[in-house]
């Protein structure tokens, strides 16, 4: 397995999943198509499938002009977003299993961010859209804290720590300033942040994290922290403190920040 990731728009990622065994590769989130096939070309591979996390027009915006020149391709998403992917033919459900080469492919159903919300798990990698950035999730645009406290938490936190987080956006250093904003205290988020800037400075991404740096980082995965309770408190004197009322919390902040 080869991962390539394919910068798109002004802070997208696409991401070409090869198997080198067959030569076939997979583009999750294509949000144009022709970064995408220069990348194909570049890499030598065959385009066979598409792999949608959401629907959102960043995401999706390259179907179209991938499939006018294949349009045999597989476009995959979840079974409740047909009808607004465009080229859509694979119907996901929660835990569905499919293969891009040899290499095996399962999908997480991760609403939250939008309600047909996917991630893609391969090997040591997850592809998690806009439901999981680094030190950051995607706005509740179609569900509530709920929704997205489990899919962060619950489903795509329980894959290993060493898991490899491949998310849809290069929001990070953004997200780790309003982490270290809610969370002083985590000295983490200041190592991280540093790493980041500098990275940065140096015109380079910051995809993949690992699950382990998220749970360490990612304010949305540490509603247990004591300073992030006592920030929610600060502006929000009423909130009981429940995991996902302290998300919600956080989650009205970073709305504004
Ligand atoms: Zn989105
Ligand atoms: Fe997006």
């Amino acid at each position: 397995m080869r991962i390539v990731p394919v910068p798109c728009l002004a802070d997208n990622f696409a991401y070409l999943l090869i198997c080198e065994e067959t030569g076939q590769a997979g583009v999750v989130d294509p949000a144009e198509a022709e970064p995408v096939l220069h990348c194909v070309a570049q890499e030598g591979v065959t385009l066979s499938a598409i792999l949608n996390t959401h629907h959102h027009w960043d995401h999706v915006g390259g179907n179209k002009a991938l499939l006018a020149r294949q349009p045999k391709l597989k476009v995959y998403g979840h079974a409740s977003d047909r009808g607004r992917i465009e080229g859509q033919t694979e119907l996901l459900e929660a835990g569905a299993h499919f293969s891009v080469g040899k290499l095996a492919v399962r999908a997480l159903h991760n609403p939250g961010h939008t309600s047909g919300a996917v991630s893609y798990v391969v090997q040591d990698a997850v592809f998690t859209g806009d439901t999981m950035f680094a030190a950051g999730c995607g706005r509740l645009l179609e569900g509530t804290p709920e929704n997205m406290y489990h899919s962060l938490c619950k489903v795509i936190g329980s894959l290993p720590p060493e898991t490899r987080v491949f998310f849809g956006h290069e929001y990070t250093e953004k997200n780790l300033r309003f982490a270290a904003q809610v969370e002083p205290d985590n000295a983490d988020v200041q190592d991280k942040l540093a790493a980041v800037r500098a990275l940065r400075a140096q015109g380079q991404f910051t995809t993949p994290s690992t699950l382990a740096a998220e749970w360490k980082t990612n304010p949305f995965m540490r509603t247990d922290s004591k300073s992030i309770q006592q920030t929610v408190r600060q502006s929000d004197p009423g909130n009981d403190l429940t995991p996902i009322a302290v998300l919600g919390a956080i989650r009205r902040m970073k709305d504004q920040f």
